[in-house]
């Protein structure tokens, strides 16, 4: 049988064209950059002991405005993953399931985390490591690859070869450093969020201010993600509450705060939290740029002229279009 003729390339409009170059100069600039590039001159890195208590591990973040942190096997010299809100919202979930055992929970170190995780059934998040100077382009397929949203830099000591984290690698750092270092290409994404279908609008999970802590933890896990939108009774967007909020939620191992509500655990919020960010299906991809390159943003929040619910733009479905979008060798990866 004759080979099928090859589809007919459609015309790009220059509208398209801009976009394609846009696209392929971060891309371009992703490749030529690695993680190194991206951590600031000078930074500091809180590494928790796994042999910490999960209750004083929560102080810690708290008192250091952080939400995550590499973990340190000191028996084994050994990297061993990294504490994110998940690991509470485990937590959580254990408390929930085995209710008799408060006083077994308060006595968890972070070396428990994984049997945390199982005892619930759990799926665990992938651990995947980078070594710094290898491509950020690498760094960040290997992320959108798995549901790790956060990567350690692990390199390997020349004069002892053990392991040593550099640093962590985040989307969220990763979006900001493309969009500080690449104005003269995020310019050209002029195409808007409606046009590229970025994000998501259908089956959309939400809740009311009203609604329990434990049933937005309940969705997010059932749902897989980290945040959910609230809304009115005419579904006009109040807020977002991210996986993040349960940290200050159970300070202290106050489990029990988890049955107030959503309205009550957002007051709880550090003073300089930016809030949620929002956006309309118009606004084009570049003024979407031009707020990370300002902002402290995690997700934007679509909502119409009336400020109703439209849909959720999180930072993995951006990068997801930067990197991926009509990469040929996507089905490869
Ligand atoms: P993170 O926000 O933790 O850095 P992420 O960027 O993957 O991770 P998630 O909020 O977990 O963000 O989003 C995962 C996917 O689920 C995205 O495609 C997003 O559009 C979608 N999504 C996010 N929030 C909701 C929601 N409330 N209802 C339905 N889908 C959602």
């Amino acid at each position: 049988m004759a080979d099928a003729p090859d589809p007919k390339p459609q015309s790009q409009s220059p509208l398209d064209k801009e976009q394609r170059q846009g696209l392929n100069s971060i891309r371009d600039f992703l490749r030529k950059r690695t993680s190194y590039d991206v951590l600031p001159l000078s930074f500091r890195l809180i590494v928790l002991d796994t042999d910490l208590l999960i209750k004083k591990s929560l102080n810690i973040l708290i008192q250091n405005s952080i939400v995550s942190a590499p973990l340190w096997d000191s028996h084994a010299s050994r990297f061993a993953g990294i504490l994110t809100a998940t690991d509470y919202i485990n937590v959580i979930q254990y408390h929930c399931q085995f209710p008799d055992e408060m006083n077994k929970l308060d006595q968890f170190r972070l070396s428990s985390l994984r049997d945390i995780e199982k005892a619930i059934g759990a799926t665990p998040i992938e651990s995947v490591s980078v070594h710094p100077s290898k491509p950020l382009y690498e760094a960040l397929r290997r992320m959108l690859k798995t549901r790790a949203r956060r990567i350690p830099l692990v390199d390997v000591d020349d004069e002892t070869g053990r392991e040593t984290v550099i640093s962590v690698i985040t989307q969220y750092r990763i979006l900001k450093f493309i969009a500080v270092n690449n104005e003269h290409n995020t310019i050209l994404l002029k195409k808007t969020v409606r046009d590229l279908h970025l994000g998501t609008y259908t089956d959309l999970a939400v809740a009311r201010m009203a609604s329990t802590v434990l049933d937005v933890i309940d969705l997010m896990v059932n749902r897989n993600i980290s945040c959910v939108p609230i809304v009115d009774s005419e579904n006009r967007v109040l807020n977002a509450f991210e996986a993040v909020d349960v940290i200050p939620c159970i300070k202290g191992g106050a489990y029990d705060d988890l049955n107030g509500t959503v309205g009550e655990a957002l007051c709880k919020r550090p003073e300089d939290n930016p809030g949620i960010f929002t956006c309309s299906e118009d606004d084009r991809l570049d003024s979407i740029f031009d707020t990370i390159r300002k902002s402290r943003v995690h997700r934007l929040i679509v909502v119409d002229d009336e400020n109703k619910l439209k849909g959720v733009i999180s930072l993995s479905d951006i990068l997801k279009y930067v990197l991926l979008h009509d990469e040929e060798d996507v089905a490869k990866s």
